[in-house]
């Protein structure tokens, strides 16, 4: 086909690369799945995608019609992105901790932004829920009508990633792939790749990479919602079963701090040309802890989630790292290289 009819046919069949030092490394071929490719800058676009179509199909948003979400910002850009194409509009919750980037990004979009503070989950003023309550309102009031895209427990979100991801990955791999390993927000990506490789070859290795202050490692590992710690990534980080990740074939868990991530985000730029987000270091930190465990010879996919440029104020800012007693990135953080 010689072009696109619109933007929302060039989300997805993002091409997978090889990652040379991981595979280096541990003898296998580790493989990244570039989703900072698509049209949003991020995986997220695939699970905006289906749960607009989803709605759509389903007769709840009518042209001129208002997607409500609570988000950490990557799930905002993508409906942002499908709804302007389409000729909706978005109203967007965030918490104020998230990048300034993603904020950014978001009001270039035309979306309307709702700052709020970031509160735990069990409060009834956590985004998630506020994006619920004003979706109600919303549809209550606005003629074309409102949704709430509800990324979390709607399961339209896992679909894309058995419809999709999954698939790509397989033919991609030409059925090669022997592991994949990804971060939990939602858990859509691992839960839809995990069901629709699975569905492939039962024997395929599926794990979660789990920031520490995220409680599915413990969830996988032993069946308990258990939280410690905290880490600086954005985007991930889960301490509840969702919809999505309920059911999923998942077969284990690591837990890859900050300090792992880091260097990983930074070698990745610096020799790889890969300029990536922290979600993306917890990913490839997985994929190397999984490699090391089956040894050499095999495949292990995971996922490149977005594009590094969104997190500049803070992964790749020295102050910030220094603030915090994480590495810094040696290229930035080396001031007596600068000529004077
Ligand atoms: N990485 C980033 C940067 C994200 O924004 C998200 C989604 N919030 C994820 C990873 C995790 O994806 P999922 O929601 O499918 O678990």
């Amino acid at each position: 086909m010689p072009f696109h009819s619109n933007v929302l046919a060039a989300i997805g069949n993002t091409p997978l690369i090889r990652l040379k030092r991981a595979s280096e490394e541990t003898g296998c071929t580790i493989l990244g799945k570039a989703e900072f490719l698509n049209p949003g800058q991020s995986v997220k676009d695939r699970a905006a995608l289906f749960i607009v179509k989803d709605a759509i199909a389903k007769g709840k948003l009518q042209p001129g019609g208002v997607i409500v979400e609570g988000t950490a910002g990557n799930t905002g850009i993508g409906l942002s992105v499908v709804a302007n194409a389409l000729g909706f509009r978005t109203v967007i919750v965030i918490p104020e901790t998230q990048s300034v980037e993603k904020k950014d990004a978001l009001r270039l979009l035309s979306a309307e932004l709702i700052e709020v503070p970031a509160v735990p989950y069990r409060d009834p003023n956590n985004y998630v829920k506020i994006s619920g309550r004003l979706a109600e309102e919303l549809a209550k009031s606005d003629p074309n009508g409102a949704i709430w895209a509800n990324q979390f427990d709607n399961t339209a979100n896992r679909q894309a990633h058995i419809e999709t991801t999954s698939q790509e990955i397989w033919a991609q791999t030409e059925g090669r792939v022997d592991g994949f390993v990804a971060a939990v927000g939602t858990g859509g990506t691992l839960a839809g790749t995990a069901i629709g490789l699975k569905e492939k070859n039962s024997a395929i290795r599926t794990a979660a990479a789990d920031p520490l202050g995220a409680a599915v490692y413990s969830w996988i590992k032993t069946g308990e919602l258990k939280a410690h710690g905290g880490s600086i990534t954005e985007g991930i980080g889960q301490n509840r079963v969702t919809a999505n990740l309920e059911g999923a074939p998942i077969d284990d868990a690591y837990e890859i701090s900050d300090e792992e991530m880091l260097p990983i985000v930074f070698d990745l730029m610096q020799h790889e040309g890969l300029c990536l987000g922290g979600s993306s270091g917890i990913n490839v930190a997985g994929a190397i802890r999984m490699a090391k465990e089956m040894g050499p010879g095999h495949t292990i996919v995971t996922i490149l989630c977005d594009y590094g440029t969104r997190y500049q104020s803070k992964l790749f800012n020295p102050e910030f790292l220094r603030a915090k007693n994480l590495p810094i990135p040696p290229w930035l953080g080396n001031k007596s290289s600068t000529i004077t």
